[in-house]
């Protein structure tokens, strides 16, 4: 699946908000957020009147870009959210926190959805000790994500290792630090889910 390969920060400052794609350097006064709060391009400090359109807008394409899915597959997963019945808004989010990329991330083996991603797709994960390099494969309940033994070995991740002794994953998984794995005990609620995304307003956007 097709990824957003532009400049990333300018996603950051478009949204107003950090989405933290950029891991470590995020957390430094090097964030462009910081340092040039307006959106970018030649109109980003004008003020602009939002419109209730632009509103909806605005929080379908913040929860695209924190996700890191493109247009058409964010669309196919509001279908599915729809179709589960239920409150369609939390379905989304739900379906887009299982994704494996994410996964990854939450239980502290990247430090951004980005980074998860490509690690994922270099190969250095197993699902239920199966090969699992598509960061879109959504997990389930009782599933296990493990870093290969072959990947343990690498300075990456014996550097992680000593990291996510200090990281606390979310509650709906559970990680296993001296196996480097993780189990999902849970599907996540939404109040487990820290995205800052008004949920609803896809929904209007997309029932519109
Ligand atoms: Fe966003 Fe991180 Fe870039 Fe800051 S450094 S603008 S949070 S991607």
């Amino acid at each position: 699946m097709a990824r957003y390969t532009g400049p990333v920060c300018r996603l950051c400052r478009r949204e107003g908000l950090k989405l933290y794609l950029k891991g470590d350097r995020c957390y430094t006064d090097k964030c462009a957020i910081d340092r040039r709060a307006y959106a970018p391009g030649q109109h980003g400090q004008s003020r602009k009147k939002t419109s209730e359109y632009g509103l909806q807008l605005r929080e379908k394409q913040k929860a695209r870009r924190i996700y890191g899915v493109l247009e058409k597959q964010f669309r196919n997963y509001f279908e599915k959210a729809d179709r589960q019945g239920g409150v369609t808004g939390e379905n989304l989010l739900r379906l887009l926190e299982r994704r494996l990329d994410n996964v990854v991330f939450r239980l502290g083996f990247a430090s951004s959805r980005p980074e998860a991603r490509q690690l994922v797709k270099h190969n250095h994960f197993t699902l239920n000790g199966h090969k699992a390099n598509i960061p879109s494969m959504l997990v389930s309940v009782g599933d296990v994500i493990r870093v290969k033994e072959k990947s343990l070995d690498s300075l990456k991740f014996q550097e992680m290792k000593e990291l996510i002794a200090h990281k606390n994953p979310p509650a709906w998984l559970e990680l296993d630090r001296d196996q480097m794995a993780g189990k999902v005990v849970a599907l996540p609620t939404r109040e487990q889910i820290d995205v800052p995304v008004q949920e609803h307003l896809i929904v209007e956007l997309y029932s519109r």
